[in-house]
C-alpha cells in the first residue's frame, strides 16, 4: 500500500467549493494508486471566530473548555470533507483526534502529543476508505479534550505520518512554497526547492512562520519529508528534509525581520559571578520567554546586560528587573520598543567564512546601526531600529540572495 499523508490548511478548506476542490485533488492521488490520509484544519478563519465567541463571555475562558470550543471548528471540515469525497464517489471516514487516539498531555491549549494509535487508521485503509483526521486536537489520558496550539494541524499530520512510518507528508497552505524573503517587502524573492528542518526552525523562529514549529521538529526526529505547497495550483512547492538528502546549501537561504519583541538594558551591574543566573533565573521562573542576551565586557567591575522578551511580557520584565536591581547593583532599567531582529538564515553558512562580516557591512552602508547581535550554527541576527527593518531585509537579500546569482 502507497501511502500519503497531507494537510489541509484553513484556507485550503475555506468555503464548501474549496472543499470540493480538495476532494478532487484527492481523488487524483487514488486514481494514481495511492491510499490517502487526510488531516484537515477549521474552516478559513472559524478558530479566529470561536475565540471571539469565548472573549464575548468572559476575559479568562478555564482552558480546558476552550478546547473543548476550539476543537469544534476541525469536526466541521473533517465531516464535510467526507461528505464532498463521497459525492466524488469515493469511500471516506472522518475521526476526530479522540477517535484515532490521539493521546497528548493535559496542558489545555497548548498540549504535546504522547502517542497515537495507527490501528483504527490502517484498518480504515484497507477498506478501500480516505481516511480523514482532525487536525490540532488531541485528548488527554482523561478523556479531555486537548488542542495543540494554534497552528497544530501541521503537527498532527506529520505525528500521524510518523505513526503510520509514511515518508512524505503534504502540507498544502495558502502560499506556494518557502521564500527566501516575504514577497510583500522583497521584489526578487524565489521559492525555495528544498529547505533543511534546521533552516525551516531557524526560519519560524526568527519570524517566518510557514510551519508550525512542533511539526519540522517532528519531522526531522521521524524522518518525514514534508512537501510545502498549495492547493490552489498543481506547482511544486518547496521540499523540508535534512540537510544530508539537499542538492544544494545555500550560504542564505532566508532573510527575516520580527517586531514582536522589545528590548530591556540594566547598565552598571556588579560584573560577578551569579548575577545573570540571578536575573534570568527570575525571568525563567516568571516564564517570560527571553530570546536574545548581550553582556558588554566587566570594566571597573561593573557590566551591562541587554535582552529582548516578547513586547506583551515587556512590563513585567521591567518591573522584575527593577526589584532585582538592588541585587544585582544595577543603576537603571532601560527599554525599547520599537525594535526590529533582522536575520539571515542558512546551512551553508557552516561552511563559509565571513557572512556576519558581509552582513554588517550591508547594513553600515546604509548607515542602520545595529544594537545586538546574536548568531546560532546557521543564523545571524542583529537587532536594529524598527523603521530600518524592511530596509534592512531588503539589503540582505540583495547582497546574498540577488547579486551572485
Ligand atoms: N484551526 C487551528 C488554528 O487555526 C489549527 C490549525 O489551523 O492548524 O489554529
Ligand atoms: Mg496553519
Amino acid at each position: 500500500m502507497k501511502i500519503i499523508v497531507q494537510k489541509y490548511g484553513g484556507t485550503s478548506v475555506g468555503t464548501t467549493e474549496r472543499i470540493k476542490a480538495v476532494a478532487q485533488r484527492i481523488k487524483g492521488y487514488i486514481d494514481n494508486g495511492y491510499s490517502v490520509v487526510v488531516i484537515v484544519s477549521a474552516m478559513g478563519k472559524s478558530t479566529d471566530e470561536l475565540v471571539r465567541l469565548a472573549g464575548e463571555i468572559t476575559a479568562q475562558p478555564s482552558k480546558r473548555e476552550m478546547d473543548m470550543l476550539l476543537s469544534t471548528g476541525e469536526q466541521i471540515s473533517i465531516a464535510l470533507l467526507a461528505m464532498a469525497l463521497h459525492e466524488a464517489g469515493l469511500t471516506a471516514v472522518s475521526y476526530t483526534g479522540s477517535q484515532i487516539r490521539m493521546v497528548t498531555d493535559g496542558n489545555f491549549t497548548n498540549a504535546k502529543i504522547h502517542s497515537i494509535s495507527s490501528e483504527k487508521i490502517h484498518d480504515a485503509l484497507r477498506s478501500n476508505n480516505v481516511v480523514i483526521v482532525a487536525g490540532f486536537q488531541g485528548v488527554d489520558r482523561d478523556d479531555n479534550i486537548t488542542t495543540l496550539g494554534r497552528g497544530g494541524s501541521d503537527t498532527s499530520a506529520v505525528a500521524i505520518a510518523a505513526a503510520l512510518g509514511v515518508r512524505d507528508c503534504e502540507i498544502y497552505t495558502d502560499v506556494d512554497g518557502v521564500y527566501t524573503a516575504d514577497p510583500r517587502i522583497v521584489a526578487r524573492t524565489r521559492k525555495l526547492r528544498e529547505i533543511s528542518y534546521e533552516e525551516m526552525l531557524e526560519l519560524a523562529r526568527l519570524g517566518a512562520g510557514v510551519l508550525h514549529s512542533r511539526s519540522v521538529e517532528f519531522a526531522k526526529k521521524y524522518d518525514v519529508r514534508l512537501h510545502v505547497r498549495s492547493s490552489f495550483s498543481s506547482e511544486e512547492g518547496t521540499i523540508v528534509t535534512s540537510r544530508e538528502e539537499m542538492m544544494e546549501k545555500f550560504v542564505i537561504s532566508g532573510v527575516t525581520a520580527k517586531s514582536d519583541e522589545a528590548k530591556v538594558t540594566i547598565r552598571d551591574i556588579v560584573d560577578r559571578p551569579g548575577v545573570a543566573s540571578k536575573l534570568f533565573g527570575c525571568l525563567g521562573e516568571n516564564k517570560i520567554y527571553v530570546n536574545m542576551i548581550v553582556q558588554s565586557t566587566g570594566h571597573d567591575g561593573k557590566a551591562s546586560i541587554s535582552f529582548t522578551v516578547k513586547k506583551d511580557d515587556l512590563a513585567r520584565a521591567k518591573e522584575l528587573c527593577g526589584g532585582l536591581k538592588g541585587d544585582l547593583g544595577g543603576t537603571s532599567v532601560e527599554s525599547k520598543e520599537d525594535i526590529a531582529i533582522v536575520s539571515a538564515v542558512g546551512v551553508g553558512m557552516l561552511s563559509s567564512y565571513g557572512v556576519a562580516g558581509r552582513m554588517f557591512e550591508v547594513l553600515s552602508r546604509e548607515n542602520v546601526n545595529i544594537e545586538m547581535i546574536s548568531t546560532s550554527e546557521i543564523g545571524i541576527s542583529c537587532v536594529i531600529d524598527s523603521k530600518y527593518a524592511e530596509l534592512a531585509v531588503k539589503i540582505i537579500h540583495k547582497a546574498f540572495l540577488e547579486e551572485n546569482q
